[in-house]
């Protein structure tokens, strides 16, 4: 690659960043690291009808949380600002007039119901795909239909006018796409589309093929539903006379069933998020986020990198810098990517267990602010919970054992085990952890096993019944090691306690 390697990720302010959004945004930033490249954020704001507020904020805040950022951008500089489209407005209308001046484009005057009413008609006629075109032009209102001096009048007299793109009749366009291919299109498919409008404003089109140029953008990344737009831009380099940048065209992220594209309705539908972090619209409808569920962006980083591209090797847990080294647009492949929540979780659940438990117990005590317990203890908590959970909360509910002494039992599981004499042995053993001087687990599980020889026990019979009482569960780490946790005096105490509970619940059957 001689030229240096500048790539932009270009979101429209339209609404909050689906993850879609972001893995085009994480592909970009890889590849620009990966070749020692420049990554940038251009906001393409051009189509003011469809503005939300707050999106652009949102789209730089999930970047920043998902640890993707941008050299160059809004609020960041660079040499090629500015990066929101709307602040470059005066940069566009001299292109689209020079495409005029160059008969590469024209004036058009059509009104809104002009046109509504020839799709009208055309739709009557059976043309239910009615295009403005080589072919239509010449019925509409425009500069190469009408007689000069009118069209001059008519820009005299300020009506409103759009520039059109003038399509070349039956031309072929070919690219070259690095994840597609050859890509050849016939110019007759393709409209004579609006370059710049009568607001003002370029569309998308013209200024993302100007900013592209201007800003030296050397690869264009983005997704798929881009790819019918990329024979219009490569016109436009062409009219221009521009070298045009290299393209890629990302597969499309697709529902668990593979059944359509993965849209923001499907997440809270089905159960995930579909949104890196929370959005709530105008009308007060929240979308939820990854953040907000507890997900570690290194987690949902690494489950959109390998949504659509693999290492080619089984690995599957990989930081962002072992991702910027790993990444290759060869390996992206062609057809959709289908979203596994269960996947993810799994993604989440693989880095949970590599924050270190000092680090989770910060972030567990920056979240529950009014957590009673000491940063020392915490970390052992955390690190006896940590195998078991996917978020780190998940060591507070399905530990909060540890935290006070259950007032719900596991009814059934009590049922189901508990014998006639067990609370007998739990008396017995109960005698026995009361006997132990220095309560630490090994001397705890040396009474145990004594214990069990001693009676000619299984472990089971002992065991469980004692994790019940003491936790009110039947599951979870080591039961020396929760002993030691609560001390002994919690231990004595909640045995106490929870036994006649227990026998009451059995009683009660
Ligand atoms: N503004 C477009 C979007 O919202 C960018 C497409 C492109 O990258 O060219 O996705």
């Amino acid at each position: 690659m001689s030229k240096p390697v500048r790539v932009r990720f270009a979101p429209s302010p339209t609404g909050p960043l689906h993850m879609g959004g972001v893995r085009t945004a994480l592909y970009n930033y890889l590849f620009a690291k990966k070749h020692q490249g420049t990554f940038i954020l251009r906001i393409e704001d051009t189509d003011q009808t469809r503005f939300v507020p707050g999106a652009q904020e949102y789209i730089v805040d999930a970047l920043k949380w998902c640890g993707i950022l941008p050299s160059e951008g809004p609020n960041i500089g660079g040499d090629f600002g500015p990066y929101v489209q709307s602040e470059r407005q005066a940069m566009y209308q001299p292109y689209a007039e020079q495409l005029v001046a160059e008969d590469k484009a024209y004036y058009a005057f059509d009104t809104a119901e002009d046109l509504d009413r020839m799709r009208d008609q055309a739709k009557e006629m059976g043309m239910p795909n009615w295009q403005y075109n080589s072919v239509t032009r010449a019925t509409m209102k425009n500069a190469l239909s009408l007689p000069q001096t009118e069209v001059a009048q008519r820009i005299a007299n300020g009506e409103p006018y759009v520039i059109r793109m003038k399509m070349p009749r039956n031309e072929e366009v070919r690219f070259h796409d690095l994840i597609r291919g050859w890509v050849v299109v016939n110019t007759n498919n393709l409209d004579d589309k609006v370059l710049f409008k009568s607001d003002g404003m370029p569309t998308y089109h013209l200024a993302n093929v100007v900013d592209d140029y201007t800003m030296q953008i050397s690869h264009v990344i983005r997704g798929e539903e881009w790819l019918p737009s990329a024979p219009l831009h490569v016109l436009l380099y062409q009219a221009f006379g521009w070298d045009a940048p290299e393209f890629a065209h990302l597969p499309l992220l697709l529902r668990p069933d593979g059944n359509g594209k993965l849209s923001k309705r499907d997440g809270d539908r089905l159960g995930f998020p579909v949104f890196p972090t929370n959005w709530t619209t105008a009308e007060g409808e929240l979308y939820s986020g990854y953040r907000e569920k507890g997900y570690l962006p290194e987690a949902f980083i690494n489950m959109l990198a390998l949504l659509g591209w693999n290492p080619g090797t089984p690995q599957e847990i990989f930081t962002l810098e072992e991702l910027v080294e790993a990444f290759s647009l060869e390996r992206v492949s062609k057809s959709g990517a289908k979203f596994d929540p269960e996947k993810t979780k799994w993604f989440q659940q693989s880095w949970l267990r590599m924050q270190a438990d000092a680090d989770i117990a910060k972030g567990l005590k920056a979240t529950n602010p009014t957590l009673n317990i000491s940063d020392s203890a915490l970390e052992t908590l955390v690190g006896l919970m940590k195998e078991r959970a996917t978020f780190a909360e998940d060591i507070l509910t399905d530990g909060a054992y540890f935290l006070a002494n259950p007032s719900a039992f596991d009814t059934e599981t009590i049922r189901k085990k508990w014998k006639t004499e067990t609370t007998g042995y739990m008396n017995e053993w109960l005698d026995r952890l009361s006997g132990i001087s220095e309560f630490n687990s090994a001397n705890i599980e040396a009474a145990f096993k004594g214990y069990l020889e001693e009676k000619g026990l299984g472990i089971g019979a002992v065991l469980l019944p004692y994790r019940l009482s003491v936790t009110g569960v039947g599951a979870g780490p080591g039961m020396f090691e929760i002993s030691a946790f609560l001390g002994k005096e919690e231990v004595l105490h909640r045995m106490k306690t929870n036994l006649p509970t227990i026998e009451a619940m059995l009683h009660e059957a």
